[in-house]
C-alpha cells in the first residue's frame, strides 16, 4: 500500500492548528543565564511521590481522592512560596500566576497534572507541574520578570475525564452523566471537593487572547528517546485516534460434526483480521499504530465452532488523513476476508479524537533551547493523551519530552533520572524565556 504523498508532512507544515507560521527572529539581546535548582526539583518530586505511594512502590493518587487533595494542597503551598498568585477555577484547575511587565498580553502557560492512574508512577504529570513551578521560582529568585504573565497550571483529572483541560478550552461535555470519575462519585461533588464549581464551570473557559502559548514538559512514556540515545524529545503533536468495534458473524456449530470445509468460523476469520491490521499498520507510510486489544468470542465453548466475535480496533497517527486511509484500506480487506470466509463483518465507529499538531514555531524554539544548552534532541509524536492536546486547540502548543527508562509508564517502574528531569526543566525555562521574547 502506498500513498502518493505523506499527508502528515503537509499537515504539519500547513500548521492546521493555531499559528503554524514562524515567529520573528529572537532579539539579539542575550537571554538571562538562569539555572534551575536541581536539588529542589528532585526533592519536591520525591515529596509529592510520597502521597499515595503503595507498598508496591506504585502511586495511587486518583483524581478527587483524599490523596489528590493532599497533593494539591502541597503544590499550592509551593506555588505561594514561589510568589505566585494562586486561584482555583470552576473546573478545579489549580493555577499559579506571575505578573508580567505587559499585563495586557496573553500569558505563557505551562503545567500538567498530579493525579495518577490507579497504579501509577512518580513522573507522569508530576514532572510537568514541578518543572513549571521550578521555572517560576527560578525567575522569582533571580528577580527576572517576563514581559508576558506566566501561569503554572495543575489540570484537574487528566488521567480520566480531562475535565480541567477540556473546560479550559470549552470542549467539556455538558451533561454530568458523561463524566465517569475513577472514584465513582458525581462530577459535581468531585469538583466542589477540589474548589471547583460544576454550575459555574463555563467560567473556566479561556479566550485565545488569554494565552500566548502552552508548553508542557512530560515524560515520554515510550522508549523512542532511549532507543535513539537523545536527551530531549521535541513533540510534533499529539496523535489523533479512531476507535471502532469490529463484529464478525459466522455460524456457531458442533466442533465434532462440522467438517473443516463447511465451517463459517468467526474466530479464525477474526484472527485473519487481527494479522491484517497489524500488517497494515506496519507497512503504512508514516508511522501509524493500530491495535486490536479486546476480543470477545461467542459462545466461547471448547466444543463449539465460534459463531460470533466482537473486537476493538484502535488506530492512531499525527495525521487524520493517514487514519482515514488506513480505515479505507481495511474496509477493502474486510470485504475480501468476509467473502472468502463466508462471514459477515461490520466495522462500527465508536469515537474519533482529532490530532493536535504542536505549533511549528514552538518546536523551533525548543530546538533552539536544546542547541543553546547542548542537549541532544529528536522530533517525535506523542502517542498518549496529554493536557497539551486540548490546550493546543486554543493556543500555540508545544511539548518537551524526557526519556522514560525502558519506555515504561503508568507503573511503579516508571523512572527518569534526576539529571534527565533537570535537563527537561532547564529546556522548559529556556524555551519560555525565548517565547517571551519572540511572541512579544
Ligand atoms: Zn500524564
Amino acid at each position: 500500500m502506498t500513498l502518493s504523498s505523506d499527508p502528515r508532512s503537509s499537515h504539519l507544515l500547513a500548521g492546521a492548528q493555531p499559528g503554524g507560521s514562524s515567529l520573528p527572529a529572537a532579539s539579539p539581546e542575550r537571554l538571562p543565564a538562569l539555572s534551575i535548582n536541581h536539588t529542589r526539583l528532585a526533592d519536591r518530586l520525591e515529596q509529592l511521590g510520597r502521597i499515595g505511594r503503595q507498598p508496591s512502590g506504585a502511586i495511587r493518587r486518583l483524581a478527587f481522592s483524599p490523596e489528590d487533595l493532599q497533593a494539591r494542597g502541597l503544590v499550592q503551598g509551593w506555588m505561594e512560596e514561589a510568589g505566585l498568585e494562586v486561584r482555583i477555577d470552576a473546573a478545579g484547575n489549580l493555577i499559579g500566576r506571575l505578573a508580567g511587565r505587559s499585563p495586557q498580553r496573553g500569558c505563557l502557560a505551562t503545567g500538567s497534572h498530579i493525579d495518577t492512574v490507579p497504579s501509577g508512577g512518580l513522573y507522569d504529570g508530576a514532572l510537568g507541574v514541578m518543572g513549571g513551578l521550578e521555572v517560576a521560582q527560578t525567575l522569582q529568585e533571580a528577580g527576572v520578570q517576563l514581559d508576558h504573565p506566566l501561569e503554572v497550571i495543575v489540570f484537574a483529572d487528566e488521567e480520566n475525564t480531562m475535565v480541567g483541560c477540556k473546560s479550559m478550552v470549552g470542549r467539556a461535555p455538558a451533561e454530568a452523566e458523561a463524566y465517569r470519575t475513577t472514584i465513582g462519585e458525581p462530577i459535581a461533588t468531585c469538583l466542589e471537593r477540589i474548589g471547583g464549581d460544576w454550575q459555574q464551570r463555563s467560567s473556566a473557559q479561556r479566550r485565545p487572547e488569554d494565552l500566548a502559548c502552552f508548553l508542557e514538559l512530560h515524560v515520554e512514556q515510550g522508549g523512542v528517546l532511549e532507543a535513539v540515545g537523545k536527551q530531549i524529545g521535541v513533540v510534533e503533536g499529539v496523535v489523533g485516534q479512531q476507535r471502532y468495534t469490529i463484529t464478525v458473524d459466522g455460524q456457531a456449530n458442533h466442533a465434532g460434526t462440522t467438517p473443516m470445509g463447511m465451517r463459517r468460523d468467526a474466530l479464525t476469520t477474526a484472527a485473519q483480521l487481527v494479522l491484517a491490521i497489524e500488517d497494515m499498520a506496519r507497512h503504512f507510510p508514516g508511522d501509524p499504530v493500530a491495535t486490536v486489544g479486546k476480543l470477545q468470542v461467542w459462545p466461547n465453548a471448547a466444543n463449539i465452532v465460534p459463531g460470533r466475535v466482537e473486537m476493538t480496533l484502535d488506530m492512531r497517527d499525527l495525521s487524520h488523513d493517514v487514519i482515514d486511509h488506513m480505515r479505507a484500506h481495511l474496509q477493502r480487506k474486510i470485504e475480501n476476508i468476509a467473502v472468502a470466509s463466508r462471514t459477515r463483518i461490520a466495522l462500527e465507529p465508536q469515537f474519533v479524537v482529532d490530532p493536535t499538531p504542536a505549533a511549528a514555531a514552538v518546536q523551533e524554539v525548543i530546538v533552539q533551547s536544546c542547541e543553546a544548552l547542548g542537549y541532544s534532541h529528536t522530533h517525535l509524536p506523542s502517542r498518549a493523551s496529554h493536557d497539551a492536546q486540548e490546550m493546543g486547540r486554543l493556543t500555540l502548543m508545544g511539548m518537551v519530552f524526557v526519556p522514560s527508562r525502558d519506555g515504561v509508564s503508568h507503573s511503579a517502574q516508571e523512572f527518569t533520572s534526576p539529571q534527565q528531569c533537570a535537563a527537561g526543566v532547564q529546556v522548559l525555562l529556556d524555551s519560555l524565556l525565548r517565547l517571551d521574547r519572540q511572541l512579544a
